[in-house]
């Protein structure tokens, strides 16, 4: 009985309880042969041998109860502790992300001429010298060539300089009439304050019939397009050159950052350069075999439209990826 009684105390866990019930109380059980022999007790005997079997069945019974109300207390304790929240610890906090200034940028960009019914289009980045160059009025050993330092592989093919090849594809393959806006990251072998190998341009092209496309829809749309980037800001045309255009035009917002009075921005000048636009020169409809057309076309970088609008002043810090920069944009 002592014995039994050590087992049932003994036992550290549930399962080993368990085991231990089955010994004792299970139909094989120790108690069970116990009764068994009952029948062998000779007839006076049987009910004082029968009384103290149940008296030990009673005392084991008891001691088992306690035991697993104490085992099984422990074990709802253990999960708690387990599972328990410390509702006073640092949680994993989740990061908001944001789109980067520059992307940022260019789907407002984006957004103003879909608006308007541009189609967006695209190209590759990897071109060839015709319709980076060639197709867009500038033959081989033309000067303007170096106002674009150029990326070559050794095959002859380039890193596109600027988005313009993309008009010259979307020309050849499809007719006029067309309106569409060339988004995209573009080439140059530069690095400085104002300048990374890597940027983006948005261009915008236009194309109808002879006559149906004047300066005047340009200087309508990009002065509306530049007070819906930068408020209500004076825009101005100064003649300028590109290969791709004549008439050509760049074009200045007065200064954001002093209101025209002049300042480091502006370089005094109270005014900001922000596109370069212009009448599609006729080498260029020539180039992609279009006749009797006319149309405009415009350019922008979007870090500079990027630098602008969040007054950032050195464009290389737009591509550093520094998170403290980043984090300002959520
Ligand atoms: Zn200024």
């Amino acid at each position: 009985m002592k014995e039994l009684e050590e087992k049932i105390v003994q036992a550290e866990s549930l399962e080993a309880l368990e085991k231990v019930r089955v010994e004792l109380f299970g139909k094989k059980g120790v108690l069970a042969a116990e009764f068994a022999r009952m029948k062998d007790i000779p007839g006076p005997e049987k009910k004082a041998f029968a009384e103290g079997l149940n008296t030990t069945k009673a005392a084991l019974q008891e001691s088992f109860d306690t035991r697993y109300e104490a085992l099984k207390a422990e074990e709802i304790e253990n999960l708690l502790k387990a599972e328990a929240i410390d509702v006073s610890m640092y949680g994993n906090r989740v990061q908001k992300g944001a789109l980067h200034p520059v992307m940022e940028t260019m789907d407002k960009i984006i957004d103003y001429f879909v608006a308007l019914n541009f189609a967006v289009e695209s190209g590759p980045m990897v071109e060839d010298d015709f319709h980076n160059f060639e197709a867009l009025n500038l033959p081989k050993y033309h000067p303007a060539r170096d106002m674009q330092d150029t990326f070559y592989f050794g095959d002859g093919s380039l890193l596109r300089t600027h988005t313009s090849p993309v008009q010259i594809r979307t020309m050849m393959e499809t007719k006029p009439p067309i309106r569409m806006i060339a988004p995209g990251s573009v080439f140059r072998r530069d690095y400085d304050l104002t300048h990374t190998p890597m940027f983006h341009q948005v261009e915008g092209l236009v194309v109808d019939e002879k006559g149906k496309i004047s300066f005047a829809n340009l200087k309508a749309i990009l002065t509306d397009f530049l007070r819906y980037m930068f408020g209500d800001v004076e825009v101005r045309f100064r003649p300028s050159f590109f290969p791709f255009t004549e008439p050509s035009a760049e074009v200045d917002i007065s200064c954001i950052f002093c209101e025209g009075e002049g300042c480091r921005v502006c370089s005094q000048t109270g005014w900001l350069e922000v596109l370069g636009c212009g009448i599609v020169d006729p080498n260029v409809f020539k180039a992609v075999g279009y006749e009797n057309v006319s149309g405009y076309a415009f350019g922008l970088g979007v870090e500079r439209f990027a630098m602008l609008m969040h007054k950032i002043p050195d464009l290389r810090s737009l591509f550093e990826g520094d998170i403290r920069l980043l984090e300002q944009f959520r």
